[in-house]
């Protein structure tokens, strides 16, 4: 490796030597057989891990924002009003994106670091309707979960076409598209799918689809699905060039996902979140987001008081891990690390330890090993036992 800096931050996350390593193989005509076959079953197994026995899968080149944008304007068309939960930067994303195509968007907003409670969503239901309804998943610059299933229960029998965004949530944490009853669901590879960037992925109901097939057409070409359609059912078909060596990594992404099972890899998660936030907790680090709405796939921790931003994401740096600043408000007050994706009990301990170092070095009295001892507890015997996934 050139670089063997941990990446710990929010996405993009470490990438298995095993996706590297299907990346790196030889690009092929994107109507070759064996692509077109595993471009048909990577679609097949992004449909099962979103729970969904129906929904119709699209995976095309871009980065989640095409796939927030894909989802919005093939449902929803300019003129019409949709509600837009922000818990923060990337569901207020979803308003600009709105205002962008001529939608009108109704914004229901949540103070950052906690969440819109679902009896706010009912009074906003119970006076009005939407074409659409936007959902984030998981925020990714406040780290709060939303209630998804309270909302999605609210939103049953109406007709406000469900978008989530699981951009920071497919892959970690359950997203059952079929039971909750979502009508789109968007994502992207590079983070808890644990692929590289560059696919933008979308699940659509037959709900949803109808809606598209409805409107005489809508405000964009590449993202129009209708376009794309004919080659998510047969990829050896044409409509644009698909990305063939990224999708043979997602391909593979998606086997190991497969492979560890879903219930397995979002009990890791959740194993993972609670042993960092223990050792960041031990550290007297405070965490930004409410305990009752913590997403597993990231942690947003207030910096100590007095603490420079930059000088100690510097010290961390040092100490072979990278994690992120803050957005928006909370930008410079505030950190952020993903663990989500490929990872493991390894890299909990250097990341906590790598902040430990940090914190010690610019002067704050911290017990060595601390936050590695209090991490240990809920990381269990059987995953400190097992190899990590990502060597380095
Ligand atoms: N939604 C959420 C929740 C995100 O976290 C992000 C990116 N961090 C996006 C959308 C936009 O994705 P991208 O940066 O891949 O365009």
């Amino acid at each position: 490796m050139i670089d063997e800096t941990l990446t710990m931050i929010p996405g993009p996350t470490p990438v298995h030597p095993r996706i590297l390593a299907a990346l790196a193989r030889p690009t092929v005509s994107h109507v070759a057989p064996a692509f077109t076959r595993t471009f048909a079953q990577a679609l097949a197994d992004f449909r099962t891990l979103c729970e969904s026995e129906s929904g119709t899968p699209f995976v095309v080149a871009g980065s989640g924002t095409l796939a927030m944008e894909m989802a919005l304007v093939n449902v929803v068309a300019p003129g019409q009003t949709v509600l837009v939960i922000s818990h923060g930067y990337f569901g207020d994303r979803y308003a600009e994106i709105a205002a962008a195509f001529g939608i009108r968007c109704d914004v229901l907003r949540s103070e950052w670091g906690r969440a819109v409670p679902s009896a706010e969503l009912a009074k906003k239901l119970a006076s009005g309707s939407y074409a659409a309804v936007t959902i984030t998943h998981v925020d990714t610059s406040t780290g709060t979960a939303s209630p998804v299933e309270a909302y999605c229960a609210l939103l049953k029998g109406r007709d406000e076409i469900v978008i989530l965004d699981g951009v920071c949530g497919t892959g970690g944490i359950d997203e059952p598209f079929d039971r909750w009853g979502v009508d789109v669901l968007l994502t992207a590879a590079q983070k808890a799918i644990g692929a590289p960037p560059g696919l933008a992925l979308c699940l659509f109901s037959e709900r949803a689809l109808q809606r598209r097939r409805s409107l005489p057409s809508v405000p964009a070409y590449y993202a129009d699905i209708l376009r794309w359609l004919p080659v998510m059912e047969d990829p050896a078909r044409y409509y644009a060039t698909p990305c063939v060596n990224e999708i043979v990594a997602l391909g593979e992404a998606l086997k190991i996902v497969h492979e560890e099972g879903l219930p397995a890899r979002f009990a890791r998660h959740a194993r993972t979140a609670r042993a960092m936030r223990a050792g960041l907790e031990a550290l007297g680090l405070k965490l930004v987001t409410a305990p009752d709405c913590r997403a597993d796939t990231l942690s947003v921790v207030f910096l100590p008081a007095g603490v420079d931003d930059a000088a100690f994401r510097k010290g961390v740096a040092a100490r072979g891990v990278v994690i992120a600043g803050c957005l928006g408000p909370l930008a410079r007050k505030a950190f952020r690390i993903g663990h989500m994706g490929n990872i493991g009990s390894a890299e909990v301990v250097s990341t906590l330890e790598a902040i430990e170092g940090s914190l010690r070095a610019l002067g704050l009295e911290v017990a060595p090993g601390v936050a590695v001892g209090a991490a240990a507890g809920p990381l269990g015997a059987a995953e400190t036992q097992k190899a990590h996934l990502v060597p380095g």
